[in-house]
């Protein structure tokens, strides 16, 4: 069967999923729901878990931007049944090259990745499926296990530049500066400054 993806457009002031018009994306084919922790501001878990409780379904997250983001207790990649973060070398925890990782505290889910991501081997030479070679290098698990203690303070560090650049901004006319939700702990992975469709100022 083919999976087709459907788009929940977001909120306009985080840029991240608008739990209010998500309900009316869900069909009886939908399968999962995957809000984007934009930016590194966690979605509005609390309203998304709550439709996708209602429909029985599951909510994986793409916590990429997001690494040590909270909002409402919860930390990004611990609120749905899966998280998934990349450890891209631009990344708030990145590696020296490319790497990845998925949360859960779900077994069964942890032992399919681990059969998946190498060649779908669940013991030596006894392929039960069809994988792929997503086995990380040990070398990258060694480095983002040293930089991993660095996140908490790194992440401390952006919090206190987007601050700066909030009081330098703040009387720009042009600029719409990023809105930090409630109770939500952004960790500013990009510091994205929207301004107007500039056809007012740039006529063709
Ligand atoms: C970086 C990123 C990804 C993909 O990460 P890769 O490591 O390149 O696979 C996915 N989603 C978001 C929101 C990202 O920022």
């Amino acid at each position: 069967m083919r999976r087709k993806p459907v788009f929940v457009d977001v909120d306009e002031q985080t840029c991240t999923m608008d739990a209010s018009q998500l309900e009316a994306a869900i069909t009886l084919r939908t399968r999962a729901i995957i809000p984007v922790h934009l930016y590194g501001q966690m979605a509005d878990m609390e309203a998304i878990l709550a439709v996708a409780k209602r429909h029985g379904l599951p909510v994986v997250e793409d916590a990429c931007q997001a690494h040590g983001a909270r909002r409402g207790g919860r930390i990004a990649g611990s609120a749905g049944v899966t998280g998934c973060f990349s450890f891209y070398p631009g990344k708030n925890l990145g590696a020296f090259g490319e790497g990845g990782g998925i949360t859960t505290n779900d077994s069964e889910i942890a032992t399919k990745m681990q059969v998946l991501r190498d060649h779908g081997q669940s013991k030596k030479y006894h392929h039960s499926v069809v994988g792929w070679n997503a086995r990380m290098d040990g070398i990258q698990g060694a480095i983002l296990s040293i930089k991993l203690r660095h996140l908490a303070e790194g992440n401390r560090a952006r919090r206190a530049h987007a601050a700066l650049y909030d009081r330098l901004l703040a009387d720009e006319p042009l600029a719409i500066l990023p809105t930090v939700a409630s109770a939500s702990e952004h960790v500013y992975h990009i510091y994205a400054v929207r301004v107007p469709i500039a056809t007012r100022f740039w006529p063709r």
